[in-house]
């Protein structure tokens, strides 16, 4: 809500490759659109012309070939704004908005705020329309990124940032990998019932191809083995396991991401 009035926003998940999510953001009022994550182009622009949209943009969270793949062909067919984080200029295909943290990108009507959340790539941000939060590779269902161009402690402060956004906050992530990362979850909380209870819920849905994406933020901090850096059941796992780790959150946090390497 903004001001009491509820913005006409329609966001349609577009499946791409193997398991990634491209999102369709409509702005009702105005019927333009800017697609998040495009890996591919055909499938995209099959889905515009369906929804009878004006496709306008691109906004893309981070340089990665499966979030921006689609990037050429799309600039092919259309003229297009293309939005990504400044550390990406060089890295994101047709690039024409490079952005900082705290920019508004408007889509139509509707405005999204940039939040930069570095750890996955040196140049990852996250776009954030009222409550739907477009969050790319840094933050999955029960997961999070790899830490291919950052440290855990940039990771941890990034996570720190998107858990603090309100409980009703829904994660729009780029891939499925909800099932296998409530497994490695369990494995370090087999006692958190929400966790087990999510599994349950969760597996019938993969098991018929079912989308499992969006989840929530009040869903994450109590499920997601990467903000719960304070859950005594995990710290007292890894304490046993290994004895010699630090008490610190980016300690604690650093070692569930080690884990889940080797899962
Ligand atoms: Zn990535
Ligand atoms: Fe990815």
């Amino acid at each position: 809500m903004n001001g009491g009035v509820t913005e006409a926003v329609k966001i349609i998940q577009i499946p791409l490759l193997r398991d990634n999510y491209a999102y369709l953001v409509v702005c009702e009022k105005t019927n333009e659109a800017a697609i998040v994550d495009p890996s591919e182009a055909e499938p995209v622009l099959r889905q515009v012309e369906k929804e009878k949209v004006a496709l306008k943009a691109i906004l893309n969270t981070h340089h990665h070939h499966d979030h921006t793949g689609g990037n050429p062909g799309l600039l092919g067919r259309r003229s297009l704004e293309v939005y990504g984080h400044m550390a990406d200029k060089g890295r994101i295909p047709g690039l024409t908005h490079p952005l900082r943290d705290g920019d508004e990108v408007r889509v139509g009507q509707l405005r999204a705020r940039v939040l930069f959340i570095p750890g996955h790539t040196k140049g990852h941000i996250a776009y954030l329309f009222e409550n739907k939060l477009f969050c790319g590779d840094t933050l999955f269902v029960a997961g999070c990124g790899h830490l291919f161009e950052g440290t855990a402690e940039q990771m941890h402060e990034s996570l720190s940032k998107l858990q603090q956004l309100p409980a009703d906050t829904l994660v729009y992530c780029g891939h499925e990998y909800t099932e296998k990362n409530l497994q490695f979850a369990l494995t370090l909380e087999p006692n958190n019932k929400k966790l087990s209870g999510k599994l349950e819920k969760v597996r019938p849905l993969r098991s018929r191809g079912i989308s499992t994406v969006p989840s929530t933020m009040a869903e994450e901090k109590e499920t997601n083995p990467f903000l719960r850096w304070e859950s005594k059941e995990i710290r007292a796992n890894l304490k046993s396991r290994f004895p010699d780790i630090g008490s610190d959150p980016v300690s604690v946090f650093a070692k569930v991401r080690e884990l889940k390497d080797q899962f």
